[in-house]
């Protein structure tokens, strides 16, 4: 049925909360979805109150779970687990210190990794640093945070999904030469929910996974063809249309793969990038 490729490459699928992997699932498939790259939720949307590293595990978990039901809908899936960086500021809120916080993104990261290398996910994300306002203290925390996420992820070779504050040309120069500095550049840097700058994000190294938008995605086709689609799609119940719904990528690349000129284009979106960057299969 499927016959063209069209990749989600970040959605999350809450089992607990949300109308889980099934219903997602089925949704994506009739819509002519291919692949869906499930990105972990932060530990509380899954009711997990993190004061272990293995609370932690619990979360991954829940995204290999999800991951093994949808692909028993002939769709592609994968894994991706980490710490989101809004973590640090909740636990901070509840009251722990920050030294302490730390050193449970740095042990839960440690698991992650771990988690890719055994294939039991496919990459690590979101990290990054939060999209509010934050401390100092706490920006320069999730700097280092992230920074030791890029390091575990360039060891073991595979991708990582930044989560930041939203970004213009100034702040993914700022972004890219952090990471050039620590020499983490390994080409599979993503950036989630990016502005559909893709000359930019090619120029700074940087891998941009674009909401897929009607206008965004004309923008970005506009420019080039190097960068992923996304829908941030959230399966909480509680807040139905906070992002987009779980059909977009799939509705917008059959809509617009009818341009002759487009099509090609599309296809390195939805195939050629994803399958080089995380190793897998898409379509
Ligand atoms: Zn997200």
């Amino acid at each position: 049925m499927q016959d063209f490729p069209a990749t989600d490459n970040h959605m999350h699928i809450n089992p607990i909360r949300g109308h889980g992997p099934l219903e997602i699932g089925n949704e994506f498939k009739k819509a002519g979805g291919t692949a869906i790259m499930v990105v972990m939720l932060p530990s509380w949307s899954y009711d997990v109150k993190v004061s272990a590293p293995s609370d932690y595990e619990t979360c991954y978990g829940y995204v290999f779970d999800c991951v093994e039901i949808i692909r028993t809908l002939d769709i592609h899936a994968y894994g991706i687990i980490g710490v989101h960086p809004a973590e640090l500021t909740q636990m901070i809120n509840r009251g722990m210190e920050l030294k302490r916080a730390k050193e449970l993104m740095y042990a839960g990261l440690d698991i992650a990794v771990k988690w890719v290398e055994e294939k039991k996910a496919t990459a690590i994300g979101e990290v990054g640093r939060p999209h509010y306002p934050v401390s100092r203290e706490v920006w320069d925390a999730s700097n280092e945070i992230l920074l030791y996420a890029l390091g575990l992820a360039k060891d073991c070779g595979c991708a990582v999904q930044l989560h930041t504050e939203s970004m213009g040309e100034k702040e993914i120069i700022e972004l890219s030469s952090m990471i050039r500095k620590a020499n983490m550049d390994t080409g599979k840097i993503i950036k989630h929910f990016s502005p559909p700058l893709i000359r930019i994000c090619e120029r700074e190294k940087i891998f941009p996974s674009v909401i897929a938008s009607k206008r965004n995605v004309e923008t970005a086709l506009g420019e080039g063809d190097r960068f992923l689609l996304e829908t941030d799609y959230l399966d909480d119940l509680k807040r139905p249309g906070a992002v987009m719904g779980p059909k977009s990528v799939p509705k917008i690349v059959s809509q617009l793969r009818g341009q002759e000129d487009l099509k090609e284009r599309l296809w390195k979106v939805n195939k050629e990038h994803p399958e080089k960057i995380y190793g897998v299969q898409v379509f």
